[in-house]
């Protein structure tokens, strides 16, 4: 960061949705500088961009209430075909399994009522099959939407000053002076807003991955009903497993991947609550809602509202 930089908008977070909302508010026409304090490709994550949250839409439904969760399910959507646009995606579908009587009960179920509410997914006696799943490179991918963009690598945001006239981003390199911060910083949001520190907080998942063997059953990703484990064989043979041991030898890589899940299992896009110019976009919960929420985030900054469903994500509902 060249000292005494300056921008029109700051992207602090340089994941999927924050290489994603640059990309967007540069299609705009806006002047914008993407802050990282790893190097660019360096999260890894689990290849597949699956449909839905991670429990089974009758389940969510309950939860969350219909019409919430179809708008949610239809974001996941968005964000696939967001994705897609931007490079290579394979179409592998997905299969969700139960282990338990009631797990298959409510997979069942949830098929008749994705269908009803026209969305494909398919009870094969076994298995909720969706499908239009797909999966991605995504170290690729982010390496790729950098290419386009100002990216300054391994430099950390320190801390946002919100007071003075210009807004400032204080880095470890240096400060950059801008008109408006976006947070696409998963996890770690409440570190630097300390109001997220109990709304988004940090889940751990393991993943591990085998070296290649020859093409096997889980050539079409399996996931369990709560959607927290995963087993599935990538395109160049090798085995990814999150939460699971799919084989019984030892895996050739394993690693933690942090998540940032919601208090309330929506995610906050929007305005940081005080402020104007500050905006977050994270607490995914682990869903596919990053890109499609970086879009939504992108409207909102430009033009004060989005096409998508964006009142029910606003983190002042927060406020109390
Ligand atoms: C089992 C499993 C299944 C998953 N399934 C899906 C799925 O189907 N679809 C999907 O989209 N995602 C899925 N994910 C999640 C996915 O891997 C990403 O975590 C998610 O897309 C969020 O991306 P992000 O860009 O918002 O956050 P991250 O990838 O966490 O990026 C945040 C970035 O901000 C940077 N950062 C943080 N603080 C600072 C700071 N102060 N200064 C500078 N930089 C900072 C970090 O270094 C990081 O690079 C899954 C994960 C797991 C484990």
């Amino acid at each position: 960061v060249p000292e005494e930089a300056q921008a029109e908008v700051v992207v602090v977070g340089a994941g999927l949705t924050g290489l994603i909302l640059a990309g967007e508010l540069a299609a705009r026409g806006v002047d914008v500088r993407v802050l990282e304090r790893r190097s660019v490709g360096a999260t890894d994550e689990p290849g597949p961009l699956l449909e839905g949250l991670h429990y089974p839409y009758g389940v969510a439904r309950k939860i969350l209430g219909a019409g919430r969760v179809r708008d949610l399910w239809r974001l996941t959507i968005e964000s696939r075909r967001i994705v897609s646009s931007l490079g290579p995606t394979t179409t592998t579908g997905s299969n969700r399994v139960g282990e338990r009587p009631h797990e298959v009960e409510a997979l069942r179920e949830s098929a008749a009522l994705l269908q009803a509410d026209g969305f494909e997914a398919e009870w094969t006696g076994e298995a909720l099959r969706v499908p239009g799943d797909a999966a991605i490179d995504p170290a690729a991918l982010v390496r790729r939407l950098a290419a386009s963009l100002v990216v300054c690598e391994h430099t950390t945001a320190r801390r946002i000053d919100d007071r003075a006239p210009q807004l400032r981003v204080i880095t470890d390199r240096g400060d950059v002076a801008c008109e408006a911060v976006a947070l696409a910083t998963g996890a770690s949001t409440g570190e630097l807003v300390p109001f997220f520190e109990s709304i988004v907080y940090p889940v751990r998942r393991r993943c591990a991955l085998w070296s290649a063997r020859a093409p096997g059953p889980l050539r079409t990703p399996r996931v369990s009903a709560d959607g927290r484990r995963l087993g599935w064989q990538r395109p160049d043979g090798r085995i990814l497993a999150v939460e699971s041991t799919p084989l019984s030898d030892a895996p050739e890589q394993s690693w933690d991947q942090m998540l940032g899940f919601s208090c309330d299992e929506l995610p906050c896009v929007g305005p940081v609550p005080g402020s104007v110019r500050l905006f977050v976009c994270a607490g995914f919960h682990g869903n596919a809602l990053g890109p499609a929420c970086a879009r939504m985030l992108a409207q909102i900054i430009t033009t004060g509202r989005s096409e998508y469903p964006y009142r029910m994500l606003d983190p002042r509902r927060h406020v109390i």
